[in-house]
This record gives C-alpha cells, sequence and structure tokens, in this order.
C-alpha cells in the first residue's frame, strides 16, 4: 500500500472516483453514490442512486429534474461524516445558492475538490470559504489572464444609466437562470434600483426557490404578466 492520490481518489469515465468512500463526485454519468458539488447541469446530472450535497443544491436538482428519485442525503455547509474511513465535509464556494467545494480527508492527507468557486463578494450565496489543503483539484474556465472581467457594480451603474437615459426601451439583460440571474438581482439591489425586474419564467422559478431560502431579491414579475415594457428591466 502506498500513500499516491490515486490510490484513493481518480478520475474514471464517469467522474472523479473516491475509492475508500464508495462515491463519484460531480459524475458525469449516473452512478450510485454521488457527491454533489452544486446545481449546475454541468455538475448535477439526474439518474444516481443517492446524492450526497447541501440542501440547497438538492432543491435545485428536485426542481430541474421532477422525475428524478435519487436517495437524497442532505449535508449542511460545515457538517461531517465518514464513508469508508474518508472524513467529508462541504464548504461553501461562493458560486450560486448551496454551491461547495468537496473537503476529503484520508489518512492525513486533505484534499479539496472545488467545484465552481467565485471569490468575489456575490449577496445570493455564502461566501467562499479558503480551506488549507494538501491537494486543490479545481477547473478554472476563466482562469486564464485573458479574462479580465469588469467590476460588477460598474457594469449595473452603466445599465441603471442606460435605462434612465432612454426611459421609452425596455432592456433586456440575458442572465443564466441559476446564480447569475440572482445575482444580476442582488447587484441592482445594492445601486438602489427597488423598481419590479421582469423575469422569464425559469428564471422567474429558480429564483422563488432562492426566496425559500431567504435570499431576499426585491419585486420581480413573471414576463407572462407583462404589458408595455418601455423603462423597465428585463432578465431573460
Ligand atoms: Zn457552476
Amino acid at each position: 500500500m502506498t500513500d499516491a492520490l490515486e490510490d484513493w481518489l481518480r478520475p474514471t469515465p464517469a467522474g472523479l472516483w473516491c475509492e475508500p468512500g464508495g462515491f463519484h463526485i460531480d459524475p458525469q454519468r449516473a452512478v450510485p453514490r454521488a457527491l454533489v458539488t452544486h446545481g449546475h447541469a454541468d455538475h448535477a446530472r439526474p439518474g444516481h442512486g443517492a446524492v450526497l450535497a447541501t440542501p440547497e443544491t438538492l432543491a435545485i436538482m428536485a426542481l430541474r429534474y421532477p422525475r428524478d428519485r435519487p436517495a437524497r442525503q442532505p449535508m449542511r455547509y460545515g457538517e461531517t461524516m465518514q464513508a469508508g474511513g474518508v472524513s467529508v465535509r462541504l464548504a461553501p464556494a461562493g458560486h450560486v445558492l448551496g454551491s461547495a467545494q468537496a473537503v476529503l480527508e484520508y489518512r492525513g492527507r486533505r484534499v479539496v475538490v472545488s467545484g465552481d468557486y467565485k471569490r468575489a463578494p456575490d449577496p445570493t450565496c455564502a461566501a467562499f470559504e479558503p480551506v488549507p489543503v494538501d491537494v486543490f483539484i479545481t477547473e478554472a474556465t476563466f482562469g486564464l489572464p485573458v479574462f479580465r472581467l469588469p467590476d460588477d457594480m460598474a457594469e449595473t451603474a452603466r445599465l441603471l444609466r442606460s435605462v434612465e437615459t432612454f426611459p421609452d426601451r425596455c432592456h433586456v439583460v440575458g442572465a443564466y437562470s441559476l446564480g447569475k440571474c440572482q445575482r444580476m438581482l442582488g447587484l441592482l439591489r445594492r445601486a438602489g434600483y427597488d423598481r419590479p425586474v421582469w423575469l422569464h419564467p425559469a428564471l422567474d422559478e429558480m429564483t422563488g426557490l432562492y426566496r425559500q431560502f431567504g435570499i431576499d431579491l426585491g419585486e420581480t414579475r413573471p414576463l407572462g404578466d407583462a404589458n408595455g415594457l418601455a423603462g423597465q428591466i428585463v432578465l431573460q
């Protein structure tokens, strides 16, 4: 027996596999036991026998996959459980509601599988928690230096200036239904915009789930009720 990481955590065709724990992390295929870091579809897929995730992520998956019936094992941030000698804990990843880093410890070695994470402040989810580790496993979609994203409040101010300048126009902002939409709402509220924001039905449904978990996003209205949107902001 060696102490190599691959002895207990390694990539397989179904995804990252923790052998002593008997579970995959964010598997791409249906597996008996999955630890899911967050609700985005490239991490949370249907068809697993059992899913361990935060209560928020489990609720998001239930909303997105209403016919999926895995055994759901909720685990709050900071709780610890043992699986085959592996200690498992979920730490906030700051990405979307319920997003978590998987903190795994086995034979004195700690590994974090980050899932997607964000260090910038976001009032719609728990802040990223730095965890000291021996090995950090991550993907960095926007990690290349070529990606220089503008300041979020400055972009929000730009949008609000445009709304003020063109009161006869409707401003439509494209936003992914889970995470980006609610972050945009949070930014608008932080910038002092207190009027209703109109939402595409898919965004409206997910925003309702955020509210169930106590995230205040101000008044929103489903786009279906819209009757003349001059001067309004629409997220879709
Ligand atoms: Zn994601």
